[in-house]
């Protein structure tokens, strides 16, 4: 007896060996019928036994391509029309698309195999890929993903790879950027005016440069990197200084894993996010001594190292040392993706240019992570994540929602899809809007999204806001603490009203106060603050993030006014003019602006025990005070709770003074940086359970950029162990202001709804 059924698969199932992979599953099952691409995925319909049915599907889920990303499958029974054998038939394009574009893939085994293969036609071939790996969403221009719509355009293909292209039975059939060194891109070594650096072979010319010290811009996936030797001082001190970097880490690449083991520790979980095919930066704990110049990341307790995920990299890396892979840009722009215009923009950086032929439609960063409890914790939701969905829980008007000002991240959301882009940077320069710009344009055509509506944050003088106010669209304004929870309750689909912390830098309240230590119980479509983090006056504003000295001095002021306690080492160390007048400032109220920011309490504590008395980037003085606690060392500080305007409000300037006269008393700054982060996170812990009790919440969700301290988390979430509270972060998108663009979409849905 024959049976026939159609399978219509939805998901990332295009430009991932999707159908060969149906193909070879039906031919060796002995079923007929065909695959087709459809705008919403890929189309089936086989004819066969009725076992031999069920095996095909079991198997095409189960066994579907690495890549492939399989949401739904629509079964339904069709009458047997007697066809033979098995074809896949081209796509007819109808309907609205919804096939999604898959993310940019590390080189798979098998194109690392042949790329080392002698006797293979693409042995050292840079550009090798197939259907399983390769560049994806930094080359799509448009939509349908075939090669005519990408940057290979010019790169007409040649009769073999014509062939391969063709034949369902391999694994290139329909790699768009398939090539070979007959037909594809080529690679060149060349300096700041592009003329030719003589070399037998420009990896080998570049290498050799490396290892003579020397800096090499490299073209990668979605952009330039910037390397060097990771075990010269001298290299990556002149890095440093001609990108005008000056202490925050820089991430590094090792051939592999071996390499990476010999510099930093790796769990087991932390290889397997190092090898996945997203291929991350990973933060991982240096180990000491260690080869590498304390100049790659000093003052920190990680490394930032990944492995090589491009033809290149694997070539450049094939038994080399670790080298410095920094974005190719000067600090605060984005990263340079056309070969003229790194030449032009790093011309005094690189020494050389290691650059392809094969153009970047649209620049995309490293990802960063780390593991926390076993699990990934992504920090930086880039290259290798974007552009795959998080879903929804509900369907509704597509939108767009714009991001904050730091770590920009838009979103545009079609159905139940909610589509990140790649990181687009700090809004700050005039490359960072365009390219802020260039993306909503590029991501709204090539996802085929037609926003009704524009989510954006409440600062009004953000340049995200002002761009979603210039759209002729009705514009949902979002608080930032609210959306970095709605976050939360849109990646784990919480239904009811959540207790949400939300701890970071800044944000615009909702009463025009910065924000930034909150308790909000909310759900997607509203929030209330129940309480926060004590307000002190931040002496010029948003100014004393440059300054840790002036906010240390804020706390100092809540507890002693103009009398500061006797031997205060941060009063020594600052300008005697610059403490009275920061002094003034506070006693007089003269350009003070309140906040209840958990980052500034990082920094005033950071500060006061000399921890970090700058900041050269954002977070530096938490992210360092974080770095050196030690756990060992027991007992926490006492944060008291008040009652204010009917708000919970915990008593940081109380947990700041007994750091301070723990510190004046003689303690070491690493025991009173663990007992502060304790103190902190009973206090938040005692609040949450107290508010959630009172208000009958069962649920507390937690985010922020603070959150990335996992310090804090950890202890966070053991302090609530026990209390009868499901508890919730993100996981796969960053707690940072680079989640935000997803929070302010559900809460944007919501409040259409
Ligand atoms: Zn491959
Ligand atoms: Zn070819
Ligand atoms: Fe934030």
């Amino acid at each position: 007896m024959r049976k026939r059924t159609r399978l219509e698969v939805e998901g990332v199932v295009q430009g991932v060996g999707f159908r060969p992979f149906v193909w070879r599953l039906a031919t060796s099952l002995d079923l007929a019928g065909f695959a087709r691409n459809t705008g919403r995925g890929v189309t089936i319909e086989v004819e066969g036994s009725p076992r031999r049915l069920r095996a095909f599907h079991r198997r095409l889920t189960a066994e579907a391509p690495p890549l492939s990303r399989i949401q739904t499958v629509k079964v339904s029974e069709l009458a047997p029309v007697g066809e033979e054998g098995f074809r896949i038939v081209e796509s007819a394009a109808s309907g609205r698309a919804t096939a999604l574009i898959p993310p940019d893939v590390a080189t798979c085994d098998d194109c690392l195999r042949e790329l080392f293969d002698a006797h293979d036609p693409r042995h050292r071939y840079p550009f090798i890929n197939c259907t399983n790996c390769g560049p994806r969403y930094t080359i799509i221009r448009a939509v349908p993903y075939d090669r005519s719509n990408t940057t290979m355009r010019p790169f007409a293909l040649c009769g073999s790879c014509e062939s391969e292209y063709r034949d369902p039975a391999n694994r290139r059939y329909h790699a768009e950027p398939l090539a070979c060194p007959r037909c594809g891109p080529k690679l060149s070594l060349v300096n700041a005016r592009g003329e030719a650096i003589s070399s037998d072979d420009p990896i080998r010319g570049a290498r050799t440069l490396l290892l003579a010290g020397r800096i090499v811009a490299i073209k990668g996936l979605g952009g330039f990197h910037l390397a060097c030797d990771a075990r010269s001082d001298d290299a990556v001190r002149r890095l440093r200084q001609r990108k005008l970097r000056e202490e925050k880490p820089f991430a590094v690449m090792s051939a592999d894993l071996e390499e990476i083991r010999s510099y930093a520790h790796v769990s087991s979980e932390e290889a397997s996010l190092l090898t996945s095919p997203e291929r991350p930066i990973v933060l991982l704990e240096k180990r000491l001594p260690n080869g590498i110049s304390r100049e790659v990341a000093p003052r920190s307790r990680f490394f930032g190292a990944m492995l090589p995920y491009t033809p290149i990299h694997a070539l450049l890396f094939d038994d080399g040392p670790t080298l410095v892979m920094t974005s190719g840009n000067l600090t605060d722009e984005p990263i340079a993706i056309d070969n003229a215009e790194a030449r032009k923009r790093l011309a005094d950086v690189a020494d050389a240019f290691l650059e392809g032929s094969r153009d970047i439609f649209l620049s995309n960063d490293d990802s960063v992570a780390r593991v926390f409890r076993g699990k990934p914790l992504i920090l930086r939701r880039s290259r290798g994540y974007v552009p795959r969905p998080v879903t929804l829980a509900a369907d509704g008007e597509d939108l767009l929602a714009v991001g904050a000002h730091l770590k920009n991240v838009v979103a545009l959301v079609k159905g139940k899809d909610a589509f990140l882009s790649q990181h687009i940077g700090d809004l700050e320069t005039a490359e960072s809007l365009a390219a802020f710009k260039r993306t909503i344009t590029h991501l709204a055509q090539t996802l085929e999204v037609a926003p009704r509506l524009v989510a954006c944050d409440l600062h009004p003088d953000y340049f995200s806001t002002r761009y979603a106010r210039s759209l002729a669209l009705p514009v949902v304004e979002v608080q930032h603490h609210h959306a970095h929870i709605a976050a939360v309750i849109a990646e784990k689909r919480i239904e009811g009203k959540v207790l949400g912390i939300a701890l970071d830098g800044t944000g615009y309240g909702s009463d025009g106060t910065i924000w930034g230590g909150e308790f909000l119980v909310c759900d997607l479509a509203g929030l209330e603050r129940v309480g926060h983090l004590e307000v002190v006056k931040l002496p010029g504003g948003d100014a004393s993030i440059k300054h840790p000295n002036r906010t240390a001095l804020a706390y100092l002021h809540a507890s002693f006014g103009t009398d500061l306690p006797q031997g205060l080492a941060l009063a020594e160390r600052m300008d005697a003019g610059e403490l009275r007048t920061v002094l003034e400032m506070l006693d007089k109220n003269v350009r003070c602006i309140p906040t209840s920011s958990c980052g500034r309490l990082f920094d005033a504590v950071s500060a006061v025990l000399g921890v970090a008395d700058h900041a050269s980037y954002e977070g530096q003085p938490a992210i360092e005070l974080e770095g050196i606690a030690d756990l060992d060392a027991s007992s926490a500080y006492e944060t008291p709770i008040a009652e204010k305007n009917g708000m919970l409000v915990l008593r940081t300037t109380e947990l700041f003074k007994h750091a301070l006269l723990d510190h004046l008393r003689g303690e070491q700054a690493p025991a009173v940086s663990a007992r502060f982060h304790r103190g902190l996170a009973a206090g938040l812990a005692r609040a949450a359970k107290e508010l959630s009790a009172r208000l009958g919440l069962k649920h507390v969700a937690l985010s922020g950029g603070c959150m990335q301290n996992t310090t804090l988390l950890g202890m966070l979430l053991d302090a609530l162990e026990g209390s009868g509270l499901a508890v919730s972060y993100p996981e796969q998108l960053p707690p940072n202001d680079g989640g935000i663009a997803l929070g302010q979409a559900a809460v944007a849905r919501a409040r259409q709804a």
